[in-house]
């Protein structure tokens, strides 16, 4: 046997290859061990192409392989070329986050890896500047595309055609001509950079005080939490845009956390005034392009500020420098399907791993962050009152109880003489009523039966001008039917109770001649319609609009100074723990829209409760009067913050086996001191998309560790495969 050539200790044919453990973004319990080419740094983080079965994935090196599988038995991961890893604060972050929500961490890093075609090779587009050669035949349409071209900027084929009004055969007719020459750019165009310096607000006192503040916490690249707190129009956004523009002059990144994405395009163009271009955004509106070259940016630094949804959260940002959670108290920042998590929560968690700041602002934080900021956890930055001569509005009660009002009218006598007064003194009022469509049910006359959803327990709403029914939980619809369906008698289907649609018909009776737009995220109109209604709102060319919550937010309109809402105790006291903070939030900020400029505004609020706590405080414009009761009431019921709960939600299409496994699951509960669990009990919508659906839920003191007693307890249970269980830790709806 011929021997080889001795070769020098450490040479890497002589090393056995390298191994390590590869997380992939797949819902497996832990990751799984691989071996790497000769010759890789293993360094968690590290992205790589797998292969599993018989596909390849996209994973990240997580740690040491586990197993003691001989090299021949290991398959081969591949670390992508020339991509930057995933950062060990990142990865971090997503073995908390899954250890907290109690998710197979590969679904959190498959939140990470929203784009696959991020980490593919970058490829180059060809683009058009106007060539040496003249066309021989110079029509028109040709004029005009060399025109455009004359700038010297490199065109695609489409945006040449549409910028010159032409069609793309003109187009490739000149390239072909040698009018038009190809020119290779990036597969994507630079973000631009918003400049700091461009347009800052002169801050009054307060602003300044917390401006600066955050600005020091910016700049130190210190974990530390602010509530930005003052009523709507105190220049909250103002405040934090100082902290932003400090992040930036320290070349960090940014991350503004939104509630409704459908609401941005005012807040990109204010951004865009203050900064000098629109920052990146990130949403699940975004094109497969944007989303890879947002993506991109992210991750290696050139997008300097992403506004984004609760997604944005798990982006690979290069330096994050300050997180910024706007409405931080909103309900949408929870996400509930797939890996339940509250993004405003898991912000914290983020920037504690980033060691960076984060800023929630809102006129009505959520009662957990309130207590935060009063325990000095968080600190807490107020703004007092409404910038410049804008003053609050003030708040009216009207008792339904004692307003005689007809059957079928949803405006009281007080209400229709103030937007009477209101019209006449040439202002525009708003109708605020939190229910979508014609009527929230329709039932038959004759015999009592109750249009509901085929697939869920809830009634379906009328939307009359579509002639249809809808189920609002799941979006099944039908035509409204000639005959009901049980009795079969033909035309004794009445509508019930007062939707959006209805107010504004009765409100076309009442007042013909005036203006009047429906604002609704579903009615005829669409969210187009809806950005329609709104624009023509604030432009002055509508009198009264007409909404559900979605005029409740962020919307400037200074010449409205009556807001009338329908129905204050829509969504009031229904056993919910979060019912009561939810009606004063949402009823604050629909106030909030009256009189934002010179003039006065009023409110007024139809309601059969004056005396509710709600109401009470609403009345005397005294917020903290509501939150320092229902700071005590959660304290003594042991609620959140005070306590802390989670919920089991079991549910499958075979009804007998849900219940039968929420009996079994109750059963096997863990005795264990603090804790208390409560059901199997039937979720407030049992029948969901035709699932059947059963609760459990665990209260536990505030220092008790409920995700290892939730461990324990599914740990000790067998759940049959067809029920589907999922865990709710922090629960904020109870649907
Ligand atoms: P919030 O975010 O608290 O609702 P904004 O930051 O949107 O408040 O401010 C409300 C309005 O007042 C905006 O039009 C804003 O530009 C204006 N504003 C607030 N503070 C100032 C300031 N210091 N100088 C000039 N305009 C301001
Ligand atoms: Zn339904």
């Amino acid at each position: 046997m011929k021997h080889a050539a001795p070769r020098p200790a450490g040479d890497l044919l002589l090393q056995p290859a390298p191994r390590a453990g590869v997380l992939l973004p797949l819902p497996l319990s832990g990751a799984y061990d691989y071996k790497l080419p000769k010759g890789t740094n293993a360094a968690r983080g590290l992205l790589v192409s797998a292969p599993i079965g018989p596909r390849e994935a996209l994973g990240a090196v997580w740690g040491a392989a586990e197993g003691s599988v001989g090299d021949n038995r290991l398959k081969e991961a591949v670390p992508l070329a020339g991509l930057p890893a995933l950062s060990h604060k990142l990865c971090d972050f997503v073995d908390w986050v899954a250890s907290y929500t109690l998710s197979p961490p590969g679904m959190i890093l498959a939140m990470v890896l929203r784009s696959a075609k991020a980490f593919a090779p970058e490829t180059m587009r060809t683009a058009y500047v106007r060539g040496g050669a003249t066309p021989k035949r110079l029509t028109p349409a040709r004029a005009r595309v060399l025109a455009v071209a004359e700038d010297g900027l490199a065109r695609s084929v489409p945006s040449l055609a549409e910028e010159a009004g032409a069609s793309p055969a003109v187009v490739r007719g000149l390239i072909e001509s040698g009018a038009l020459a190809a020119t290779q750019l990036p597969e994507f165009a630079a973000f631009a950079v918003p400049d700091p310096a461009l347009a800052a607000a002169a801050l009054n006192g307060d602003q300044r005080r917390a401006a600066d503040a955050l600005k020091a916490d910016v700049a130190a690249q210190r974990f530390a939490v602010s509530l930005l707190d003052g009523v709507t129009g105190s220049g909250k956004t103002e405040v934090y845009f100082e902290a932003i523009a400090e992040a930036l002059r320290r070349e960090r990144q940014v991350l503004i956390l939104l509630p409704e994405i459908a609401l941005t395009v005012q807040f990109l163009e204010r951004f865009a005034e203050r900064f000098g271009c629109r920052p990146a955004e990130w949403h699940s509106d975004l094109s497969s392009k944007e989303r890879t070259r947002t993506y991109r940016a992210v991750m290696n630094g050139d997008a300097r500020v992403v506004v984004g949804a609760r997604s944005s959260l798990f982006l690979p940002f290069r330096a994050l420098g300050l997180i910024v959670i706007d409405e931080e108290h909103e309900q949408a920042f929870k996400q509930e399907d797939g890996v339940i998590y509250h993004a405003r929560d898991m912000a914290v968690v983020r920037a504690r791993f980033e060691q960076c700041p984060v800023v929630l602002a809102s006129a009505t934080p959520s009662l957990e962050t309130y207590v935060n900021a009063l325990s000095g956890r968080y600190a807490h930055r107020r703004l007092y009152g409404r910038h410049g001569a804008a003053t609050l509005p003030v708040t009216r009660l009207i008792d339904l109880r004692h307003e005689k009002t007809e059957a079928g009218s949803w405006l009281s006598p007080p209400l229709r003489d103030a937007v009477s007064a209101t019209l006449a003194a040439g202002e525009q009022a708003m109708l605020f009523l939190n229910r979508r469509g014609y009527a929230p049910l329709t039932l038959c006359a004759g015999c009592g039966h109750k249009m509901t959803c085929r697939d869920c327990s809830s009634w379906l709403v009328e939307h009359r001008y579509r002639k249809r029914l809808a189920c609002h939980q799941c979006g099944y619809e039908t035509a409204t039917p000639p005959r009901c369906p049980a009795c079969n008698a033909q035309g004794t289907l009445i509508a019930c109770g007062p939707g959006v649609e209805r107010v504004a018909e009765e409100f076309g009776v009442l007042f013909p001649q005036a203006r009047v737009a429906i604002a609704s995220s579903d009615t005829m109109h669409g969210p187009l319609q809806t950005q329609a209604a709104i624009r023509a709102m604030a432009r002055r060319e509508i009198d009264v609009l007409i909404g559900t919550q979605i005029v409740a937010k962020g919307h400037h309109f200074p010449q409205l100074t009556l807001v009338g809402v329908i129905d204050a105790d829509l969504g009031g006291s229904d056993g919910d723990l979060r019912a009561r903070e939810r009606t004063f939030q949402l009823l604050h900020q629909v106030a909030g829209r009256a009189g934002r400029a010179e003039k006065p505004g009023l409110v007024l609020m139809q309601t059969r409760n004056p005396a509710d706590l709600v109401m009470a405080a609403l009345a005397a414009g005294d917020r903290d009067a509501f939150y320092e009761q229902e700071r005590v009431f959660r304290e003594r019921a042991g609620a959140p913050p005070f306590g802390r709960l989670a919920a089991i939600i079991l549910s499958s299409h075979d009804s007998v086996a849900v219940q039968e496994a929420g009996r079994t699951m109750a059963r096997a509960a863990p005795a264990a001191k603090g804790v208390k669990v409560w059901g199997p009990t039937p979720a407030f919508y049992h029948l969901l998309r035709g699932q059947t659906r059963e609760r459990l839920l665990v209260q536990a003191e505030r220092n008790v560790d409920v995700q290892a007693y939730l461990r324990a307890w599914l740990a000790a249970v067998k759940v049959p495969n067809k029920v589907r269980v999922a865990v709710d830790v922090d629960p904020v709806s109870f649907f």
